[in-house]
């Protein structure tokens, strides 16, 4: 099998997995017991990964806060600044392309009477194909607006958003700016002391960590504004009183750990990666005539360097998948693959239904050879050829 989708996930990097074993095996005391030195030794490699993943994204070690992932991140985000007890405004924006853990959170607070602005993005045929339309955000936003959540950079089409100017924007109605930067971190510079947000959700697993561990910075970015939570998960109140639950130092070492390595080596990554993308696209296009691209041009800035996004002439991508069972990419994202509607970020491109059921999604990570990409290529292309002929 040639793994072709590490915007679904990415391996655990050996180096992070060995770092884990002995805070599950022989330390394996509880952090916030700390009355003995078990747990005081616990507590003390979190401290120190805390501050390890604080510094690496700009921010006090204090403004982080570990949850079981981005969704987690973005549920606490979101919903804790709109549903807390002191929140009087009542207006939230987001785009419409976010993840579904963004999403669905804003529907359910519209159906609880908050008032909701989903911004398009530019269409496919635009220069600025799947950002937000800056325009649109700066009219809709008021002295009634909460929070701006828009993401960094999305998991389908891997356009990078424009991340200062929708600070600039939400910041000047007095609204909070939160974002999903769980495909940005580790992968491009998300540096907090230099992008103006108040909130970022992230998971370890997007880079090369375990699952099932993430983070939510909070106000520990450029201007440090007050951030008031309505915590979701209550109980022990171990951090902060602002998620409860007993924090697991193998997960937070793992996730500092996979953080560092993905920040140092993230420059020799993203050429070997971006070399790879352009060898499969270039593979694709000679193999398969009028196959396009869905998305921003590939230009690092804009882009993902190891998304490509692509749109078959005549069959499903959901079909080609099935044709192509030794490689793995995936259609529409995996988070929603269990509805078949088609993918709402390629209709919110301005594709028809029927052009984003024929899109697919691959994503090339660190552990990718040029070698498979080869293999990849004849794969799809042979599937392509069985599918048509
Ligand atoms: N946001 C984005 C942009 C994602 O790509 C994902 C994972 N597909 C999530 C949130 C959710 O992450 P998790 O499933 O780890 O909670």
């Amino acid at each position: 099998m040639i793994y072709l989708d590490n915007h679904a996930t990415t391996p655990c990097d050996p180096r992070v997995a060995e770092q884990m074993m002995p805070w599950l095996v022989e330390h394996f005391g509880n952090p916030h017991s700390t009355s003995h030195e078990m747990g005081r030794q616990a507590k003390s490699a979190i401290d120190t990964s805390l501050g390890v993943i604080a510094s690496r994204l700009g921010i006090a070690a204090d403004s982080v806060l570990i949850t079981s992932g981005a969704t987690e991140s973005n549920n606490l985000a979101i919903d804790g600044i709109c549903r807390h007890p002191r929140q009087r405004r009542r207006h939230v924006v987001t785009s419409t392309i976010e993840h579904p853990a963004v999403l669905d959170v804003v529907a359910r607070l519209e159906k609880d009477g908050f008032r909701v602005t989903r911004v398009p993005v530019h269409a496919n045929d635009h220069q600025l194909a799947g950002q937000i339309d800056l325009d649109q955000l700066a009219a809709t936003i008021d002295d009634d607006t909460a929070l701006v959540s828009v993401h960094w950079a999305n998991n389908e089409i891997g356009v990078i958003q424009p991340m200062e100017s929708i600070a600039e924007i939400a910041h000047r109605s007095g609204a909070l700016f939160h974002s999903d930067a769980t495909q940005a971190v580790g992968r491009i510079d998300v540096d907090l002391k230099r992008v103006d947000v108040d909130l970022i959700s992230a998971s370890a697993h997007k880079f090369y960590g375990p699952k099932g561990v993430g983070l939510l910075t909070i106000a520990g970015g450029m201007a440090a504004r007050r951030v008031r939570l309505k915590p979701m998960i209550v109980g022990g109140g171990q951090q902060r009183n602002l998620r409860s639950g007993t924090m697991s130092p193998a997960n937070v070492i793992a996730m500092a750990t996979a953080l560092e390595l993905a920040i140092t080596e993230s420059a020799l990554v993203a050429e070997r990666v971006s070399q790879m993308r352009s060898q499969l696209w270039n593979g694709l296009v000679q193999g398969i005539d009028g196959i396009s691209s869905n998305g921003p041009p590939a230009n690092p800035s804009r882009r993902l360097v190891g998304n490509l996004n692509c749109r078959l002439p005549g069959i499903e991508g959901e079909s080609w998948m099935a044709a192509c069972s030794d490689v793995a990419f995936s259609s529409g994202s995996a988070c929603s693959s269990v509805d078949a509607k088609p993918s709402h970020v390629l209709t919110g491109l301005g594709l028809s239904e029927s052009e984003a059921r024929r899109s697919v999604r691959f994503g090339i990570g660190k552990f990718n050879t040029p070698d498979q990409i080869d293999r990849a290529i004849d794969l799809l292309v042979a599937g392509y050829q069985n599918l048509t002929r």
